[in-house]
């Protein structure tokens, strides 16, 4: 079966749209909501270790500010392209709304393949991009945080440059800081505490406990390497993992510990001991109770949602099922927790680092986690009874409770008529 467009900002448009049509809002909100406000495409030259220079293609897109300052990662990814970074943007805006927070949607990106630099071809790409798009951004405006194949790191260098660009410390500028530059607490595993609590809910309300359950990760980044960890905590079995050279698989179960020290070592998941290599096709349709996507966009397709035995899906990666697989896969009574729902808690940590620079006063790690898990928990409970209560997958429920309050704060201001 071939799709009829895996283009993600064709697919953020119609999960909006139909979000708008359900709610029968006025035709404004759309016209607004199916593109970002702002978008900015910038070439980056970077003087490389040999004394040449690259230039870059590097993206920000705004998508919605109207219910505060615009939020959103950074991608440093070979394939990232205007469209993606624009559906990233629009799936921030809404991230942000179902979690209630009083932040709208961004996202950039820049085209490169960060494992082929060196540190200081990376430091000096992660500088010249804050140049180049430093009149967008701000901690009152846009802050960016970490995404695909960013870190903590590349946060620091570029909150440095802009606060020299301005003359003075603006740490509230970018999150998922290093602790030293006012990082939070519990940011680093934020993604994947939030993805676990909302699978735990889900969970729970489909009579299937986790502790005991089995458990398929896609993608072994920040993302993934932590909900294995954590799932693990809670008493799961994780058969199976993969990274972008392929996967592993152990139906007895496989150490996080041991794992996370192979991976280390070795920079990938393949090659553990007493494990079976897979391919990330297989990892997706293998029997488990709990599938994980922790990569990036369109892996759960129409060609291998037919095949997923999962019993519930919690999308920590963005993106991960394409519209038809998602029909698919509710036909097949699979639950899917979507990508704007479950792996939120990185923002809503990313929103208690921006509280905590904006007041320099900082939390201890059970605060963070605890006011973590109420966000996540109460988000879960409205989108699920949206879902209960109008029969509609919980992805459907999320963009409806979402375009609801975006659209609600637009209209307030004045924007609709
Ligand atoms: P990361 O760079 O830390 O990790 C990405 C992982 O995916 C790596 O292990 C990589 O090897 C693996 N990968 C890449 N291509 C793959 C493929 N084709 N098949 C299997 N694995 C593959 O990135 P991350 O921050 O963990 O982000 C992962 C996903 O989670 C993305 O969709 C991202 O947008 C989403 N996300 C991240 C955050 C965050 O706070 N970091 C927040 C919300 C959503």
């Amino acid at each position: 079966m071939v799709e009829t467009s895996l283009n993600p900002f064709r697919i953020a448009q119609g999960q909006v749209r139909q979000a708008c049509e359900a709610l029968d809002l006025e035709p404004a909100v759309y016209e607004i909501l199916k593109q970002p406000v702002r978008f900015l495409e910038v070439a980056i030259p970077v003087r490389m270790d040999d004394g040449s220079v690259r230039v870059f293609t590097g993206y920000r897109s705004q998508h919605n500010d109207a219910v505060g300052a615009t939020k959103g990662g950074l991608r440093f990814h070979p394939k990232v392209t205007a469209d993606e970074v624009r559906a990233l943007s629009m799936w921030m805006t809404f991230k942000c709304a179902v979690l209630g927070l009083p932040f709208g949607g961004a996202k950039g990106g820049i085209s490169c393949n960060p494992k082929e630099l060196s540190e200081g071809e990376l430091e000096r790409l992660s500088r010249n991009y804050i140049h180049a798009i430093s009149q967008l951004i701000g901690p009152e405006k846009d802050v960016p945080a970490p995404d695909v194949y960013t870190n903590p790191q590349i946060m620091a260098w570029m909150v440095d440059e802009f606060s020299r660009l301005r003359e003075h410390n603006s740490f509230g500028l970018m999150t998922g800081k290093p602790l030293i530059l006012g990082g939070s607490e519990g940011r680093g595993e934020a993604t994947a505490r939030g993805c676990v609590v909302t699978a735990a809910e889900a969970a729970r309300r489909l009579g299937l406990e986790l502790a005991g359950a089995t458990v398929a990760v896609q993608g072994y980044g920040n993302a993934g390497s932590v909900a294995v960890r954590l799932i693990h905590q809670r008493g799961a079995r994780v058969i199976a993992v993969s990274d972008s050279q392929g996967g592993i698989h152990r139906p007895e179960g496989i150490d996080p510990g041991i794992l996370e020290e192979h991976k280390r070592r070795t920079a990938s998941v393949r090659g553990l001991p007493g494990t079976r290599e897979i391919s990330n096709d297989e990892l997706l349709t293998l029997p488990c109770d709990v599938l994980v996507p922790a990569a990036l966009e369109n892996q759960i397709t129409g060609a291998n949602a037919g095949r997923v035995k999962a019993k519930l899906v919690a999308e920590a990666a963005n993106g991960p099922t394409t519209p038809e697989a998602d029909e698919i896969l509710h036909q097949k009574g699979v639950l899917v927790v979507p990508d704007i729902l479950a792996n939120a808690g990185g923002v809503t940590v990313s929103y208690f680092e921006w509280v905590q620079n904006l007041m320099s006063y900082y939390w201890t790690a059970e605060e963070v986690n605890q006011r973590l898990e109420q966000h996540m928990v109460k988000a879960f409970g409205a989108v699920w009874d949206l879902h209960r209560e109008k029969n509609i997958k919980m992805r459907d429920a999320a963009f409806r409770v979402a375009v609801r309050r975006v659209a609600d704060a637009m209209r307030v201001r004045g924007w609709l008529h």
